[in-house]
């Protein structure tokens, strides 16, 4: 997840520059829209904010509710989110006003202070650290946890095993992280979708369920 630069946000392999504060937000702000839709209604819903000029904290705290959700409807729930929004930006306000210091504190410190605020659960929060604020920190989703149940590595994934598993597994690098992710998103949405497509999956020769089927689905 990369900052829109001007068009909508897409992921941008190999990027892993430092960010700007107003990219930090915008990822953190992308973080909170995706629930429960699809990133294409998050991307109108930024290019929105960014052509309103309020990607900045002491506007967003400033804006009014109703305006929020209107900028932001494109994303669903745009009443829940808008005011998910508020609380997380006087969550950063309250701790001085700069994105990047509050999420660069101590990373179980800030991981738990980002969970105790309304809205904001494991896969939120970690999204926010791991794009955001560059720490390692693996992110566990549905796709995820797909893959990982079809490939035999857990059986029942629970969101902080699976996320102990993969951070066990690899180096301890946010940009691998990152790109780790990212390769498994691209895998969800080509292959392994809800009813999987085996054949010709790029890792069918190390699938549980790949090898079962023979790749016949
Ligand atoms: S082989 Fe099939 S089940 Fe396994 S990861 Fe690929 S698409 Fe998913």
């Amino acid at each position: 997840m990369t900052p829109a630069n001007g068009r909508s946000p897409i992921y941008r392999p190999g990027f892993w520059g430092s960010l700007s504060e107003k990219e930090c937000l915008e990822i953190c702000l992308g973080a909170i829209l995706t629930q429960n839709t699809n990133w294409e209604n998050v991307c109108k819903a930024l290019m929105r904010l960014k052509a309103a000029r309020i990607l900045d904290l002491e506007k967003l705290i400033k804006i009014s509710p109703r305006k929020l959700q209107s900028l932001i409807r494109s994303s669903g729930y745009f009443r829940q989110k808008s005011r998910k929004i508020k609380i997380f930006v006087e969550a950063a306000l309250s701790r001085g006003g700069s994105l990047k210091d509050w999420l660069s504190g101590p990373l179980e410190k800030v991981r738990g202070e980002l969970l105790g605020l309304w809205g904001i659960g494991p896969e939120t929060a970690d999204s926010i650290l791991l794009y955001a604020a560059r720490r390692p920190v693996f992110v566990i989703d549905a796709y995820t946890s797909r893959i990982s149940r079809r490939m035999g590595w857990m059986k029942n994934p629970e969101y902080s095993r699976l996320q102990e598993f993969f951070e066990a597994s690899l180096s301890r690098k946010s940009f691998l992280y990152a790109e780790f992710h990212a390769l498994l998103v691209a895998l969800a949405k080509n292959h392994c979708r809800a009813s999987p497509v085996c054949a010709g999956c790029p890792v069918l020769g190390f699938c549980a369920h790949g090898l079962k089927t023979r790749g016949d689905r």
